[in-house]
């Protein structure tokens, strides 16, 4: 039997980031082979300058895969054979139906299984050399999930994967994370998620709105053309919000502080996997 290969599952946010940084200190061993990072192409610049600083902290390489742009493909219009118009609904929207004006959400998202949990499989199971129908266990996946988020951990579904919560074993929380960091004098991390992302808390589209207005407005172009083909669509009877006030973004009033991600109230902690940063 070989030995299984570590591989840390790298969402480029506060606790995965921590983590590759603990392995790298030797806190946690054993030492992983490689970190991976799904590209959705749609994260703010600020988590791409911060890869490419964790990039350099690391004594393992991080592998970047991608399964092309998250954002040209969620608009992407497709025609039936009778040349109806359809788009797929590959983002989480909040949702108001076109007649009634009943509120609603779309679950169960394409977006996390394609592009984030599709390109990083593929990797692990490179560096892992995984055969077809293998059986034997050849890769054991960090997974940044810590002690706050408990509800997010899953015991993986494949023989030959298993799923690794070293932040979990450390009995650490996020905020620990962040201290952590803090005291061994690293800069604080980005929340890592696509600019887009309708699990932004209103803290986040604040510091995108403020600090990073560019990836804010590339939203808020989003969401119109989001709209537009929605519209436009056959196979839709909603229009489609990224906040959950079912406001144009530019137009919703963020003063007001939201839980993180506004996504545990919405059944989002279920649905991650740990995958994205929000
Ligand atoms: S950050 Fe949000 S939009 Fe992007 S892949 Fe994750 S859930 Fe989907």
């Amino acid at each position: 039997m070989s030995t299984p290969t570590h591989i840390i599952s790298l969402g480029a946010g506060v606790q995965s980031s921590a983590m590759a940084l603990m392995a790298a200190e030797g806190m946690i061993g054993p030492m992983p082979t490689a970190a991976i990072f799904a590209d959705t192409q749609d994260e703010p610049q600020s988590v791409y300058r911060w890869l490419d600083w964790l990039e350099e902290q690391l004594p393992f390489p991080v592998i970047r895969v991608t399964n092309g742009k998250l954002s040209s493909e969620a608009l992407k219009v497709k025609y039936t054979k009778d040349g109806r118009r359809y788009t797929t609904t590959a983002i989480p929207y909040f949702t108001k139906d076109f007649v009634s004006g009943k509120q609603g959400k779309i679950m169960g998202r394409i977006c996390t299984a394609d592009f984030k949990l599709k390109p990083l499989m593929k990797e692990v199971r490179k560096l892992a050399k995984v055969c077809r129908a293998e059986k034997e266990l050849k890769a054991i996946q960090w997974i940044g999930i810590s002690l706050d988020e408990v509800q997010r951990m899953r015991t993986s579904e494949l023989k030959w994967s298993m799923n690794r919560y070293p932040l979990v074993e450390l009995e650490m929380t996020r905020h620990d994370c962040l201290r952590w960091m803090e005291k061994k004098g690293y800069p604080k991390p980005p929340r890592s998620a696509c600019v887009f992302c309708p699990y932004h808390s209103n803290n986040e589209w604040r510091r995108l709105r403020d600090e990073e207005p560019e990836a804010f407005e590339q939203a808020a172009q989003f969401e119109q053309a989001a709209q537009f083909e929605k519209k436009h669509s056959h196979n839709m009877n909603s229009q489609v919000f990224l906040h959950r006030s079912l406001k144009p973004l530019r137009e919703v009033d963020l003063s007001v502080d939201t839980e993180r991600g506004q996504s545990l109230l919405s059944g989002f902690g279920n649905e991650c996997k740990g995958m994205c940063g929000v």
